[in-house]
């Protein structure tokens, strides 16, 4: 039998170690089992005791994985979950396990003692590149030569990099029809999807082909409300319904037929960010983890000083008296989302005005974040407290100013505070 580990990739398309596990298994005349091995901390606890999963981010994950489970099933194929054992007396013993590489710390231990369990049982294992654009080898420099900043990153990069091939396999009876475009595309919830890969394809397909989305991303991205503002692939991202060079490829064939603009050029910019914070994960190790960075910084209150767990509470809960800070907070409560602007704002808050452990606030958007991605979310947070890869210092935002400019209406402000606005 030949085991594919399904991990942060649950597609059918694009997913190279997929495609490697069913070459193989065809070659050898083995069946094929997927196993979901659920994500690093379901379950668990992390720092001052905040829950790693929310139930909606579990339940998000949830609906990825079953509707990859059924796509399994349909090819015949047999599927199992549990807590990644390879080796269990039910199943026998496989002759090769596939897995998609890992980013993360946490998940990188766990990839190392399935290699070593793998190893002293003659059985071979092999950790497929496939969650980024990139493979190590295609970044067209070494990991140890990582730039400390993003532009240098994006620089190297774009003259330099190989972007990953696409896998074989394919949607096949995903495969996006017309009707699904009107169900996916604008609407007043940030974000009302399931974790499904059908949807994922249906969202991009509208998103680049059935409206202005991308064409006008640059001009939209810096919304607050409703689903069309931006892309809103992260949450798929994160589990891995959706392929990230997927989106690379839609944007440039957009590009080819109509030409570029400043909103899908943009939109290959942020998904470099997402890559520059997937290798500074992988490169940093735990040390992504630590109060003072990997720098050993010390630049804000959140960075060193003392942790404010009464004001923490009220930050979670939306009852800070910021208006834009409470709304956002309490969206991220209810829907696992919200937009960039707006973390941007909480973290700023919760770092440079409450003076809390930085930390705290990534713990919480972890648990929270139906996008929660180790790289981009303790990246990002880590860049606002100022211990990260920002050239500049301290990255501190007036969050009054930045309610008047984004949410001018107060339309943002009242969806989630009600007649309470700050
Ligand atoms: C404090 C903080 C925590 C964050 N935590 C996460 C996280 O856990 N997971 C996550 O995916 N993103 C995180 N982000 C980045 C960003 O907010 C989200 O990627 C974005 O809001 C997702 O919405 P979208 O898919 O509509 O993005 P779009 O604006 O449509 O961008 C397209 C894609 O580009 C990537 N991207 C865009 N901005 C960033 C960024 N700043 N950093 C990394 N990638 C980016 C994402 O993959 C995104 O899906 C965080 C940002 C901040 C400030």
């Amino acid at each position: 039998m030949i085991l594919f580990l399904a991990t942060h990739d649950l597609r059918m398309h694009d997913n190279p170690a997929l495609a490697a596990a069913l070459r193989c298994s065809e070659e050898r005349g083995e069946r094929l089992r997927v196993a979901w091995v659920r994500p690093d901390g379901w379950g668990g606890e992390g720092l001052y005791g905040i829950p790693r999963f929310s139930a909606g981010r579990k339940r998000f994950w949830e609906s990825s994985w079953s509707a990859f489970a059924a796509a399994c099933r349909s090819r015949g194929w047999e599927v199992s979950e549990g807590g990644g054992e390879l080796f269990t007396e039910e199943s026998g013993a496989p002759v090769a396990v596939f897995v998609s590489r890992a980013f993360s710390w946490n998940e990188r231990v766990r990839e190392t003692g399935w290699s070593e369990g793998c190893a002293r049982r003659g059985v071979s294992f092999c950790a497929v590149e496939g969650h980024d654009l990139f493979a190590e080898a295609g970044l067209g420099f070494p990991l140890e030569r990582f730039p400390e900043t993003f532009t240098p990153f994006r620089g190297r990069v774009e003259k330099s990099g190989v972007i990953l091939g696409e896998a074989e396999g394919g949607e096949g009876e995903l495969g996006v029809d017309d009707e699904g475009l009107a169900g996916l595309g604008d609407g007043a919830d940030s974000f009302p999807w399931g974790g499904s890969e059908r949807e994922a394809l249906e969202r991009l397909s509208w998103y680049i082909w059935g409206s202005e989305g991308l064409r006008k991303y640059k001009e939209t991205r810096n919304g607050l409300m409703g689903s069309a503002f931006s892309g809103k692939f992260s949450p798929w991202l994160a589990t891995g319904a959706l392929s990230v060079r997927r989106i690379w490829r839609e944007t440039l064939r957009y590009e080819g037929e109509f030409g570029a603009t400043d909103g899908t050029v943009w939109m290959r910019v942020e998904l470099l960010w997402r890559s520059y914070f997937l290798w500074n994960a992988r490169l940093r190790g735990a040390a992504l983890f630590r109060r003072s960075g990997w720098n050993g910084r010390s630049a804000s209150r959140g960075a060193d000083g003392a942790h404010d767990a009464g004001a923490f509470l009220e930050w979670c809960e939306g009852r800070t008296g910021d208006g834009l800070v409470d709304a956002g907070m309490r969206e991220l409560v209810a829907a696992g989302f919200m937009s960039n602007r707006v973390r941007q704002n909480a973290a700023s808050f919760l770092i440079h005005e409450l003076g809390c452990d930085w930390r705290a606030g990534a713990a919480f958007f972890e648990s929270h974040l139906l996008d929660y991605e180790a790289g981009s979310n303790w990246g990002n947070w880590a860049y606002i407290a100022g211990v990260g890869s920002d050239p500049r210092p301290v990255r501190r935002f007036n969050t009054r100013e930045q309610a008047e400019r984004y949410d001018a209406d107060g339309g943002y402000r009242r969806r989630w505070l009600g007649g309470a606005c700050g």
